[in-house]
């Protein structure tokens, strides 16, 4: 079993390096932000809710994305792990993460705290809207989403801290650089590939 949450800024490549990170682990990589993208393209009552707040780059109401995140642990494939991309953001989120945890008498094994200059992150939000055209990747919604994580999410990470969870990695460097940082700092900690076997 290995629980893992990544954090960091937008532009931080979180994204990437969780699906990395959860194929090393045999775990899904369960991102909110993927699933409202996903709602929002295939017009569900999810997505009609969620779509002008994701615009805005503003955060969807946690109740609702608490209820989103609980049922996509539920499902069978989530049983032997997870990683979780994008949640929680904010202290309520991380006490109903926690609830619906202890319920199952499970808790967070790591945390992984993706970190990068803000400029960096800039720079590479800004060429994602180049390349992929996201509709929350204008010059408001990154700066938005940017202000939002200072405020809000990078609080939690003090809360996993105390919990002496948290493996802050550099963030800068290739792709494989930096998967291999995480990839040593779980295993150091006895998570990951050579703990499940
Ligand atoms: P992301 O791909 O993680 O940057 O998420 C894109 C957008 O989805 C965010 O700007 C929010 O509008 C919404 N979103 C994703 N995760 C959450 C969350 N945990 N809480 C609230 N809103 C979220």
């Amino acid at each position: 079993m290995t629980r893992l949450l990544i954090v960091g800024p937008q532009g931080s490549g979180k994204g990437t390096q969780g699906v990395r990170i959860a194929e090393t682990f045999g775990i899904p990589a369960v991102s909110t932000g993927d699933v409202f993208r996903g709602a929002v393209a295939a017009g569900t009552p999810l997505g009609e809710q969620v779509k002008a707040i994701i615009e805005a780059g503003d955060l969807v109401p946690d109740e609702l994305t608490s209820a989103v995140v609980r049922e996509r642990l539920s499902q069978p494939d989530a049983a032997s792990g997870f990683l979780l991309d994008g949640y929680p953001r904010n202290v309520a989120q991380v006490m109903h993460l926690d609830e619906f945890l202890e319920g199952r008498g499970e808790a967070i094994d790591s945390v992984i705290e993706l970190e990068v200059p803000r400029d960096e992150s800039i720079a590479r939000l800004s060429r994602r809207a180049a390349e992929q055209g996201r509709s929350d990747d204008t010059e408001e919604g990154i700066a938005n989403r940017l202000a939002i994580y200072e405020r809000e999410t990078a609080p939690i990470l003090d809360i996993y801290r105390a919990r002496d969870v948290v493996e802050r990695i550099d963030g800068v460097g290739s792709l494989d650089e930096i998967t291999g940082r995480i990839v040593a700092a779980l295993e150091a900690r006895g998570l990951g590939r050579g703990a499940a076997a």
